[in-house]
């Protein structure tokens, strides 16, 4: 009847589902019975037995069972029906705000009932507020349920008891084998996972015994087995993704060194090991007939920079073009200006294309991109549009890839694509990622960590001061920049909207000119015009301006080595990777370094805890490591990152010491592709497939 057990059966083939209740399963993610089943009670009740009225605590929760000895309408604030309940151990009173004549009547003194609710304090003495009753005959058999009571997820216009009643009949169906075990029998028994049929039912009907703290947390193995396994389906799907690019074939790229030994000659300084080593490993890629996709993770300052243009020449080395993408106009702006300055005097053309490339400029770059001309092209996700035409691309370089998102970077593959075959990709994040979170939401790219910083790099040093000692932090910028060093104040403001922040940054900017007449004072904030902006930065970077006030929007990539002096307002606003990378615009010279996180008190105990690792710790990877902790993959990742990373039953954070088994495991299913199509139709529907966004 069932074809291997994993044909999705529609909800509809319920009883009792028609479209209406299909409905409002579908918000719940529903559609199918195997849905059904794999959504798991929030907590449980215990009614399995008959709790004594004297041992009631407040907040206990349960089945009471006794004779009503009082009845009595009140006038109070508000009108209710008041009940004493009586069991022999003591009393508690039974309180309705709303009640019909009915209820009234048949809840009269002398009646037997049973009941479940919550105790609470109640003016006098413990009461249950509308709990569930029913009135029972005095010789009714004793109570109750065989196993804990499920408590669900909800959606309006759907109650408890009816979503209970549907997993009871789904739960036939899991008898049935609807639901077949795909994990192979060998890793199931290596790492003693539990059935997963079993875990199913456990999960819906614990037994009276369970140990109910640790399904509250989420840690008891039957959800450890769904986890690993939804853990298991989204890693599958990445890797499924990966093969189908590493199908369409790559151009062979040979690396004859004709462009990059003359590049790294005139460099002025020694590539470090680390830039050396992952240096090696894309070129290596390179020269293979399938496309490179590779993630290179380096700290704030590693120089990826360096790594990005030795992957471009290879590319050029070979007659083919590459490009480079940025985030934003300033960053992208700064690579051109880099690339052009690093690879004109080796006869290499580099183009420029971004949204503020208008008119003849804009058709004369297009054409340059067309006929191949232009090898290298640097700019914004403006690289990507429809009129876009590469003669010949063979290398995308992609730079602080977190600011685009998960589907943003498979669209991007796509469009890349020349004919059958698709250009290496190299992916360069901004900041640090933590492993764990690597392992799952890259699984499909390879992974290269320049682990070490450029020599003579002083560490910056942190100090936290609240922001009652602003003169004092005034102070400071006077005396650094008397010294000819130069300074940036990063306002990072309360208000939403992009508008008031710059006003805010004004304000902030006016009040500095004031305090510091002396001083050149420029302002950048994301409304300013590009050109304006870039104005701005120009004069900075030569020094013609002493202190730069700037929204966030310097957080990325700007490089000025002079500036050795930054105050953050609000620190306690940012997230750490966010706060990281700021940190990053100083410490890139020589002179010693310091980064004032000046923060609005009160702080929060875990706002206090962030700021202190900010103080503690420059590495960039322990510093993602505590965000991932303090805040969760969603702050790490960005929200943008996120999307896809919607679980149903795993957390990222909790079952985090999962995935080293869910990579292996991954390994071997990968051999098995039916197996592996229907884990991940499984847990992320039929439809599931980010190879095609
Ligand atoms: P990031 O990894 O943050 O993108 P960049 O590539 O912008 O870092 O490099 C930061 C700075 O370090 C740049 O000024 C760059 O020229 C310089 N740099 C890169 N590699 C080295 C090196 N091996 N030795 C000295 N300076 C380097
Ligand atoms: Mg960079």
């Amino acid at each position: 009847m069932f074809d291997g057990g994993t044909r999705p059966v529609p909800v509809t083939e319920l009883k009792g589902v028609g479209t209406a209740l299909a409905l409002k399963l579908e918000r719940l993610g529903i559609e199918t019975v195997q849905d059904l089943l794999l959504h798991l009670p929030l907590r449980y009740q215990d009614r399995t037995r008959v709790l004594p009225i004297g041992s009631l605590r407040p907040g206990d929760e349960g089945v009471l069972e006794g004779h009503i000895v009082a009845s009595d309408i009140v006038q109070g604030r508000r009108r209710s029906l008041l009940c004493r309940l009586q069991d022999g151990t003591g009393t508690i009173t039974l309180r309705f705000f709303h009640f019909s004549a009915a209820q009234k009547n048949s809840l009269a003194a002398g009646k037997r009932v049973r009941c479940f609710g919550e105790a609470r304090p109640g003016p006098a003495g413990l009461e249950l507020v509308h709990p569930e009753y029913r009135v029972i005959a005095e010789d009714a058999p004793a109570v109750v349920e065989a196993c804990l009571t499920p408590v669900y997820p909800l959606t309006e216009g759907l109650t408890q008891g009816r979503i209970r009643a549907l997993v009871d009949q789904a739960l036939g169906w899991l008898d049935k084998g609807i639901v077949e075990d795909l994990l192979p029998e060998t890793l199931r028994v290596q790492w003693k996972l539990p059935e997963l049929r079993q875990s199913i039912r456990y999960l819906h009907q614990p037994p009276v015994d369970a140990d109910q703290a640790r399904l509250l947390e989420g840690r008891h193995p039957a959800q450890r087995r769904l986890a690993f396994e939804e853990l298991l389906a989204h890693h599958l799907s990445l890797l499924k993704i990966r093969h189908s690019v590493r199908e369409q074939g790559a151009p062979v790229l040979k690396a004859t060194g004709h462009l990059s030994l003359p590049f790294l000659e005139q460099l002025p300084f020694e590539l470090t090991g680390a830039q050396r080593r992952v240096a090696r490993e894309v070129a290596r890629d390179l020269n293979m007939p399938v496309p490179m996709l590779r993630l290179v993770q380096g700290d704030v300052g590693s120089g990826k920079t360096v790594v990005a243009a030795l992957a471009a020449l290879q590319a050029l080395e070979n007659g083919a073009q590459a490009a480079v993408m940025a985030p934003t106009e300033i960053l992208a702006e700064q690579h051109f200006n880099n690339f052009s300055q690093w690879l004109e005097p080796l006869g290499v053309n580099v183009a420029w294309l971004a949204g503020k490339v208008k008119g003849k400029q804009r058709a004369r770059e297009l054409e340059r991109i067309a006929n191949g001309e232009a090898q290298l092209v640097v700019g914004t996700h403006a690289l990507f549009q429809d009129e876009v035409r590469f003669a010949n691309l063979a290398v995308v370089v992609i730079d602080e890839q977190h600011r685009f998102g998960v589907h943003q970077r498979l669209s991007l593959r796509e469009k890349g694509r020349n004919g059958s075959q698709t250009p290496h990709q190299l992916i360069m994040t901004a900041t640090p990622i933590p492993r764990t979170l690597t392992m799952s939401a890259y699984a499909d790219l390879d992974c290269s960590i320049i682990d070490e910083l450029p020599p003579g790099r002083t560490p910056v040093n942190t100090v936290v001061i609240a922001d009652s000692r602003r003169d004092e932090v005034i102070e400071r910028v006077r005396g650094a920049c008397r010294e000819g060093r130069q300074a940036y104040w990063v306002c990072t403001l309360i208000e939403e909207s992009e508008a008031l922040q710059c006003q805010a940054a004004e304000v902030t900017a006016e009040a500095l000119r004031e305090a510091l007449p002396e001083l050149r004072i420029g302002l950048v904030h994301g409304r300013l015009k590009a050109a304006e902006k870039a104005d701005i930065m120009a004069r900075f970077k030569a020094a013609e301006l002493d202190l730069l006030v700037a929204t966030t929007v310097i957080e990325v990539g700007v490089d000025v080595p002079n500036a050795s002096l930054m105050i953050i307002e609000n620190p306690e606003r940012l997230g750490l990777a966010q706060l990281h990378q700021l940190r990053g615009r100083v410490g890139r010279g020589s002179v010693e370094s310091f980064c004032v996180l000046m923060y609005h008190a009160p702080l929060s105990q875990q706002g206090r805890e962030r700021l202190a690792v900010m103080r503690e710790s420059t590495d960039g990877f322990r510093i993602a490591e505590k965000d991932l902790e303090l805040r969760g993959p969603g702050e790490v990742l960005g929200t943008r990152q996120t999307g896809m990373m919607q679980f149903r039953i795993a957390d990222l954070q909790r079952d985090s010491d999962l995935l080293p088994r869910v990579k292996r495991a991954a390994g071997e299913i990968e051999q098995a592709p039916a197996l592996m199509e229907a884990l991940i139709a499984r847990w992320l529907g039929q439809g599931a497939d980010y190879a095609h966004v």
